[in-house]
């Protein structure tokens, strides 16, 4: 396994890797690698000849009161981790090598309506940044695929609409969600959780789940204020909770009928954390 540490070292392993129209796989991450990001290393591996993943804390996507400064990063694990994985190169660039001029006056890329719901409301630059970053991972890597989870839904379905409105050719796939034995979502930022809201924390997977029961069962008379009482539940074991919405996967629209594939979307706050996740629901 190559480890690339910046955009020469990556531009000079790129062309030997595609030699012969081999078909490159892309998995873009912030590293501090848990099995969520492993499997979609595993996917990525399933369907292409060689796999490229980047290791990048991306401070455009982080607002001045967020945690870019102590965001977990575990390099030397998360390359052995890649290593046994069976990954070709590991990009790992430096801020300045990402972003040489710096980030105030970057041009971004927007995804206007899908990037300004649901966490574009908390956090209006988040997606901006995001697909910034992953755009300019793109022309790095040049991928032919690229491997996205599932758990960051509205962050999958942006770029998604990023790839298409910017006629990239790039195949975007993505991988379900990987849970703790408990059913909470894999995150890094689980660990930020103390004892006792790590133990209350898998509630909102599991609210997340009697909801999407409750809403299939109503079929085209749903009844959304099911949605405030879980919200209400919530509250109550302790999570702030920022929004907790029936949208459909097409525009994220907020929906009160299954006539399309929707979702349920949820953010909420234990303590100083923000535990985000989803359920799918398909149309009937
Ligand atoms: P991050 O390092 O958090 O930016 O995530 C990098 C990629 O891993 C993104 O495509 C995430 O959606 C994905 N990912 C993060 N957590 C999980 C999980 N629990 N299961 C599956 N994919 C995940």
């Amino acid at each position: 396994m190559i480890v690339a540490p910046d955009t020469t070292a990556l531009r000079n392993h790129i062309p030997r890797l595609k030699e012969g129209s081999r078909c490159v796989a892309f998995v873009p991450t912030m590293g501090n690698l848990h099995a969520g990001h492993l499997a979609l290393v595993r996917q990525a591996r399933g369907c292409a000849d060689a796999v490229v993943v980047s290791i990048f804390v991306n401070p455009m996507q982080f607002s001045a009161h967020e945690d870019l400064n102590t965001y977990p990063r575990t390099l030397d694990a998360d390359i052995a981790a890649l290593e046994s994985a069976g990954v070709d190169v590991v990009f790992t660039p430096t801020v300045k090598d990402v972003y040489p001029e710096g980030i105030e006056a970057h041009t971004a890329i927007h995804v206007p309506v899908l990037g300004d719901a649901l966490c574009g409301k908390g956090r209006p630059s988040h997606f901006d940044g995001v697909c910034t970053v992953v755009y300019k991972l793109f022309d790095m890597v040049k991928p032919d695929v690229a491997v996205f989870g599932e758990k960051d839904l509205q962050q999958l379905l942006i770029i998604k609409r990023m790839v298409k409105d910017l006629n990239l050719a790039i195949d975007i796939q993505s991988g379900p969600t990987q849970r703790a034995a408990d059913g909470l979502a894999l995150s890094s930022r689980n660990q930020y959780l103390m004892q006792a809201e790590r133990a209350v924390a898998p509630r909102l997977w599991e609210t997340l789940k009697a909801c999407a029961a409750e809403l299939k069962t109503m079929a085209g008379q749903m009844d959304l204020s099911i949605l405030d009482a879980a919200k209400a539940t919530l509250e109550q074991e302790g999570f702030a909770v920022d929004y907790l919405e029936l949208r459909t996967l097409s525009t994220l629209t907020v929906s009160s009928c299954l006539s399309e594939d929707c979702a349920l979307f949820v953010a909420a706050r234990l303590g100083n954390t923000r535990l985000i996740d989803n359920i799918q629901i398909t149309a009937t």
